[in-house]
């Protein structure tokens, strides 16, 4: 059973190979014709010359039932002449000639065998009546019959019909040889399109086979000769292994970026380590000799390592949260969007108030739009705080919403400290931040805007920034209003 299964998908896999079919395509139109060819070749011989032995034969006939007519055969048969004309002909055909006269009778059988018998048989009676030729043909006996009339052209009396019938045999001969070489002709021609055939299939798909073992040659891990394999032997073949090549630098650009996104991760996490490590080892070593103000100092600082190293883990869960390919976990609700924004202020009013930065909102338009309230608040929210954190002694910060017919439109100003403009493009980046201990200073883990651009693109939108240095940033939302834009 399990062999028989196997020879199944083994025969399934030669059906769907390419090679299978080129070599079926190719013998197929090499050898269809072949066949067409010697059967018109045949056959068209073989009518040509039974239409050309009618015809003869109908001619002779003719020729004689005149000379019938002009005698008085009729009333006697014994006329030497006409008896001889008639034996020679019908030796000539290889056949027998029949004369029968008006009543139907048979008055002369070169047979000599049915004379004075009667035929009534259609042609006979067609032909009499009609005055017309007719001729039939008996493949099964390889004979032809031909039915003339005899009349008498000048008083267009009719006598009677004369019957001649001719062997085929020479024909059917002929015929047979002539098939039998045209079918040693057409295997030499099977045998060399099945030749044909069997090397195209294998010369045509050569350069796949080469494409194959170029793909399996990398299978096993990155090589990074990879770009040196070449296939242009086709236009398809090339196309392949350019995909394939730009899937391999894709694939080695994410490789890449996952090495460096782990040694970030990695890195953010180890420094309040480091830091912590640090203050409770000159804790140890320092022994009794600390007093309890130092000790609570020191314990304050490693508490602030620990709140530090739980944000940068609770943002990087936020970030797996909002990756782009969790796209159907958008929950899309109609939700107020100043609602939302009022909200924000509201719960981010006292750390402005802490930095000394006022905070404003102002609504152009109220809009509603569906979004992912959690999501899009987080985004919003981290917005707002770098405006708050990046800002300067007595800054403002202002929220505004608008709306066109499409997109709501959400900005977040300030009148902070600007983003050099090298860095604006790079400010979405994982862990990128413009001025490193700055950002850690005032608590920043470099993942709050890749938080934000990653919400914003969830909700099909858009994020933009423009800053001046030294003025200010501006941070432009635009989310669709509804989701089937
Ligand atoms: P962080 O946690 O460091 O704030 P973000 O991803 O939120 O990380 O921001 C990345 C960097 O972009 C920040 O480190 C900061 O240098 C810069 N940045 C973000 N928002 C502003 C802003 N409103 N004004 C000036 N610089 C900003």
């Amino acid at each position: 059973m399990r062999t028989l299964t196997s020879k199944l998908l083994q025969n399934i896999r030669l059906y769907k190979s390419l090679r299978f079919r080129i070599f079926l395509i190719v013998l197929l139109i090499g050898i269809i014709p072949a066949f067409v060819m010697r059967y018109i070749m045949v056959q068209g011989y073989e009518n040509r010359a039974m239409n050309q032995k009618v015809a003869e034969v109908t001619n002779q006939s003719a020729i004689v039932a005149a000379h019938l007519a002009r005698t008085d055969y009729f009333s006697d048969t014994s006329d030497i002449v006409i008896n001889d004309e008639l034996t020679q002909m019908s030796n000539l055909y290889d056949g027998r000639i029949l004369v029968i006269n008006d009543d139907f009778q048979i008055i002369k059988d070169t047979y000599n065998k049915s004379q004075g018998k009667y035929i009534v048989s259609s042609e006979v009676i067609s032909c009499m009546n009609g005055s017309r030729n007719m001729s039939s043909q008996d493949e099964e006996n390889r004979y032809l019959e031909i039915t003339v009339p005899i009349l008498d052209e000048a008083t267009g009396k009719m006598y009677g019909a004369l019957v001649a019938s001719a062997s085929t045999d020479s024909i059917h001969d002929n015929v047979e040889v002539l098939a039998r070489r045209a079918r040693v002709v057409e295997v030499v021609i099977a045998v060399l399109i099945i030749i044909i055939a069997y090397s195209l299939s294998l010369t045509l798909l050569k350069p796949f086979d080469k494409v194959i073992r170029a793909v399996d040659s990398v299978k096993e891990g990155f090589d990074p000769g990879v770009e040196s394999i070449e296939v242009p032997d086709y236009t398809e073949t090339k196309d392949i292994m350019d995909a394939f090549h730009h899937l391999m630098s894709r694939m080695k650009e994410v490789d890449e970026s996952r090495d460096e996104f782990v040694a970030n991760v990695s890195h953010e996490l180890k420094t309040p380590l480091a830091s912590m490590k640090v203050l409770s080892d000159s804790l140890i070593q320092s022994g009794d000799s600390v007093d309890a103000e130092t000790y609570r100092e020191f314990m304050l600082d490693i508490a602030e390592e620990v709140d530090r190293e739980n944000k940068v883990i609770n943002n990087l869960l936020s970030l797996v949260k909002l990756d782009r390919s969790k796209e159907a976990e958008v929950a899309l609700e109609t939700r107020d969007l100043s609602e939302m924004l009022q909200q924000l202020i509201k719960t981010l009013t006292p750390l402005a108030e802490e930095s000394g930065v006022s905070l404003f909102y102002e609504e152009k338009v109220p809009v509603k739009a569906d979004i992912d309230e959690t999501k899009l608040s987080l985004a919003i929210m981290n917005l707002i705080e770098n405006a708050i954190k990046y800002n300067k002694e007595n800054g403002w910060v202002r929220v505004t919403l608008d709306a066109d017919l499409q997109f709501a439109v959400i900005t977040v100003s300030d009148s902070g400290m600007g983003i050099p403009e090298d860095s604006i493009n790079k400010i979405y980046d994982r862990f990128y931040r413009v001025d490193k201990s700055h950002s850690r200073e005032i608590g920043g883990t470099g993942l709050g805007l890749a938080i934000t651009r990653n919400a914003v693109l969830l909700h099909r939108g858009a994020i933009k920034a423009t800053s001046i240095l030294g003025e200010g940033t501006t941070f432009t939302v635009k989310i669709p209003l509804r989701k089937d834009i």
